[in-house]
């Protein structure tokens, strides 16, 4: 393609509401346009890009037996209600609602395992048809709390999503497997370096699920990492070991009462009380777990040194959120004031959840749930019952990994790509069945698979960029090479641009001629701030010695003089090289 036929539009400022690289770039560049908040054109050059993403994504899953289709973005309540999913996402107002002309409701998908699984219902009936690998890859909708950093956080984008059909537990885990490893090859293809962590499968729910995140210090998610094994998990789900607490196997003392005038902190507690230090005490966190109908008080027990995950106690409680007690509901609740609370004599409106790092402990300090008293050598099923235990600690960086116990580092991620173990979830509660060999109806055993199309281009930019603009990997380029003829006024400049830019195409390359009549300094400011990693510069040196230059910014952009002749087989082999995806850093 000619760059005079191209609709390039590049701009020398950064739109003032950009924090990170790839929002930054991409706008500078001209591959979005903002319209409002988290809603953004696609440009010419965006959309080659994202097409290329899809066609490695299409040929991954077709190699894994997917189909692709096209579901509906408008999605009716009412089938959303069979799941029971309508209420919830109400309830979080992530999804958007319009009405048509008979006032039925549509949801605009967010995600799509209603339509998909009602599809797999009525077309579906026998065990002989299974397994059922169904994706599209089509435009999702989001009202998401604070859309920003470009493509990376917005309200409509592009998604890959993918439902898989199966039998029973083990045909999931196998086609499960099967996408995780598709994952795998799609993002080294896309020239992305990606790795799985552990996830919370938040509000698609089911059994086990991985993310894939891309490694970038501007990530939104938080990972942690157990070094010399493949344990990884996002801090939302990551558990850690902790060292017991001193009190464990001592033997009860007799409870007693003190007098703690305005002492509510586990700091505050150690400097009142020197020799007890915060892992011999039990903080009592008081919060409540919204339903869709009702709200429920909860008490978590921690140790003092430990702090709540609220995602793992929001999964512990099956609520849709954790919120933290306000301080007039902590009075009204308890009788006390805030920094007082404790497990003895606890109100029974609350339901209790003991973490793990509290199991053992003996002779506790705790709140008397009295304002201005605390109460110490508190022994669990003495002094109160023995409340339920789970793991709700928020894991952190330097704690011990749960596998070897090797110390746990952080590192920041973007997800590109979440794949989800559903099980019988929405094939249940939609009674969405086959005829199994004994002709016996029996639910979907269902897995679900997204990619974050549009997220991969903007995590792509975060990933490679240099000082000068973005570095496309070369299977995601909009173009795998540009020449640039410096003067296109000079006839011979442009005589040997043409024959290279010929030659490569006739090598099958996907090649820009940039054709801009425009000073050289600009022009080259442009292409790399845009992004091409393969350049060819026809310059001065082809009047002075008959050469010109190449680059390759993927691979330490060394500037390799070269006569013209020697330019087309060189750039063949670098991109031919680069076509593979992964490529080491420059
Ligand atoms: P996040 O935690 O970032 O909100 P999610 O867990 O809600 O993501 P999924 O429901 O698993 O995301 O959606 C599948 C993929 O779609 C994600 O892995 C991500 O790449 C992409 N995605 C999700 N929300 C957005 C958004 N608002 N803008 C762009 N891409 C998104
Ligand atoms: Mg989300």
């Amino acid at each position: 393609m000619r760059a005079t036929k191209l609709h390039i539009v590049t701009y020398r400022n950064d739109p003032a509401d950009a924090e990170v690289t790839s929002h930054r770039l991409m706008a500078r560049a001209g591959y979005i346009h903002k319209i409002s908040a988290g809603l953004y054109v696609y440009g010419p050059l965006l959309w080659r890009t994202l097409g290329k993403i899809k066609n490695i994504v299409r040929e991954e899953l077709n190699g894994i037996g997917g189909q692709e289709v096209q579901l509906p973005i408008l999605q009716d309540q009412a089938l959303w209600e069979k799941s029971g999913r309508w209420e919830v996402y109400q309830a979080s107002r992530t999804m958007l609602t319009t009405t048509d002309r008979r006032d039925t409701v549509f949801g605009l998908a967010p995600t799509a395992e209603e339509v998909v699984t009602d599809y797999a219902d009525a077309t579906v009936k026998s065990y002989k048809q299974l397994p059922l690998s169904l994706y599209q890859i089509h435009t999702k909708f989001r009202d998401e709390i604070r859309p920003r950093f470009g493509l990376m956080r917005v309200k409509e984008f592009i998604m890959k999503d993918a439902y898989s059909f199966d039998m029973d537990e083990a045909g999931l885990d196998a086609t499960y497997e099967e996408y995780r490893k598709a994952y795998v090859r799609i993002f080294q293809r896309c020239g992305l370096e990606a790795f799985g962590v552990d996830a919370d499968p938040g509000d698609i729910g089911g059994s086990g699920s991985m993310e894939f995140m891309v490694a970038a210090d501007a990530g939104e998610d938080a990972i942690l990492i157990e070094e010399g094994c493949d344990y990884a998990a996002n801090v939302e789900k990551a558990s850690s070991r902790v060292a017991p607490s001193p009190s464990v196997g001592e033997d009860p003392r007799a409870m007693r009462r003190e007098s703690t005038p305005d002492i509510r902190t586990v700091a505050q507690l150690e400097g009142f009380f020197p020799e007890i230090t915060a892992d011999r005490m039990i903080k009592t966190v008081l919060c409540k777990a919204v339903h869709i109908d009702h709200e429920q008080p909860w008490a978590v027990l921690i140790r003092g040194d430990q702090d709540v995950n609220e995602i793992k106690l929001r999964n512990h409680t099956g609520g849709l959120a954790i919120q933290m007690l306000s301080d007039a509901e902590i009075v009204a609740l308890t009788g006390a004031q805030p920094g007082f609370a404790g497990p003895v004599e606890l109100p029974e409106a609350f339901k209790v959840v003991a973490d793990d790092s509290v199991k053992g402990m003996a002779n506790v300090l705790c709140g008397a749930n009295e304002t201005d008293v605390h109460l110490l050598d508190v022994n669990l099923g003495r002094d109160c019952p023995m409340p339920a235990f789970a793991d709700v600690r928020l894991a952190r960086v330097g704690e011990p990994g749960p596998r070897t116990g090797a110390p746990l580092i952080e590192r920041r991620g973007i997800e590109v790509g979440h794949i989800f173990k559903l099980g019988t979830k929405y094939s249940s509660a939609m009674n969405a069945v086959f005829t199994n060999q004994n002709g016996k109806p029996q639910p979907f055993v269902m897995g679900c698979y997204g990619i974050g199309v549009s997220r991969v281009a903007a995590a792509a930019v975060e990933q490679r960029a240099d000082s000068r603009g973005i570095v496309w990997p070369i299977p995601i380029a909009p173009f795998e090479v540009a020449i640039a003829p410096l003067k296109v006024q000079d006839a011979a400049q442009l005589g040997a641009a043409e024959s290279i830019y010929n030659d490569l195409k006739a090598a099958g390359i996907d090649v820009l001629l940039d054709d801009r009549k425009m000073g050289a300094g600009a022009k080259l400011k442009d292409l790399e701030l845009m992004g091409f990693s393969v350049l060819v510069v026809v310059g001065r040196g082809l009047a002075k010695d008959g050469t010109i230059e190449v680059r390759n910014r993927t691979t330490g952009d060394e500037k390799v003089p070269m006569q013209v002749a020697d330019a087309v087989p060189a750039v063949v082999e670098m991109v031919t090289a680069g076509r593979s995806g992964l490529l080491p850093k420059g």
